[in-house]
Parts: structure tokens; sequence; C-alpha cells
């Protein structure tokens, strides 16, 4: 008998995490720990090939559980973006951003490389998984064409 080990619970409380997957099902341990190792994971369901993120244990569209785990390419658009205002002693203002990926799915994120008011409606992006200082991992993305620092 194979007992998962629960220590993928305490990611979940970290505050860096915690917006964004504490309302998360089961999959979301399959999800964080691929995560960790470098690679974002959305789900596909083999039946109506419907794109599912965040990750499900059922499809959204046909409700089978026919749902494989797919690297997806990382390109997609910007489907809503906001500068989040802060102090400049505190970081400086930020983007949050809503992306559509290629795949259909969207995702909640943050647009890099450029200024948080540059950030548009419909920017071509590409995915980028950076390294935060305290060592997790984290989904960003940078519009097409931009260099970045891995
Ligand atoms: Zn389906």
């Amino acid at each position: 008998m194979a007992f998962s080990p629960l220590t993928t619970a305490k990611t979940l409380n970290t505050p860096s995490t915690q917006n964004m997957f504490s309302s998360l099902p089961a999959t979301t341990e399959t999800y964080l720990n691929e995560l960790k190792q470098g690679r974002f994971l959305i789900q596909q369901c083999t039946h109506c090939q419907t794109h599912l993120f965040y990750p499900r244990n059922f499809c959204i569209h046909c409700s089978k559980d026919t749902l494989t785990w797919k690297e997806p390419r990382g390109s997609g658009s910007v489907y809503s973006t906001t500068t989040v205002r802060r102090k400049p002693e505190a970081g400086g203002d930020y983007d949050v951003s809503i992306i559509e990926l290629d795949e259909g799915v969207r995702l909640m994120s943050q647009v890099l490389g450029v200024a948080p008011h540059e950030v548009k409606i419909g920017m071509r992006v590409q995915l980028k998984i950076i390294t935060e200082p305290s060592g997790q991992n984290k989904v960003v993305f940078y519009p097409e064409g931009v260099e970045h620092v891995a």
C-alpha cells in the first residue's frame, strides 16, 4: 500500500501560492510536483479533446474522467490585465494578467519584461517558469520577442 507524502499540503499554505492554489482539488498535488520540476502542465480530455486548467478530476465539457496531463506550447495572449499599484519601496507597480493559452485555457499570471502599463490585451506572450527567491517555481509570461533571464 502506497501513501502519498503529505508534505505537499504545506506548499498550499505558503503565502506566495495561497491565492492561486488554495481551492484546487486533489489533482493539485500532481500539478505542483510537476511545477517543482520546472514543468507547467494542463490537462486534456481524451474523449472530447477539451483542454483544462486549473487541474480537475472530470472534464468540464463532457464530464468524463478521461483526463491526461499535457505540456502546453506555452504561447498565448493577454486576455485581461491589471496594474497593481505598490509603493516603490515595496517593489513598485506590478502586472497581474489573465493569459489565454493557444490551447484555449486561461490562467492568472504575470507579464514580465515590460513595464506593467505596457501590457496590453491581445499582446502575444510566451510562458516561462521562474524560480522565486523562496525557491518556489512560478509561471510567468514574457512578451514574444522580449529577452528574458532564465
Ligand atoms: Zn471531455
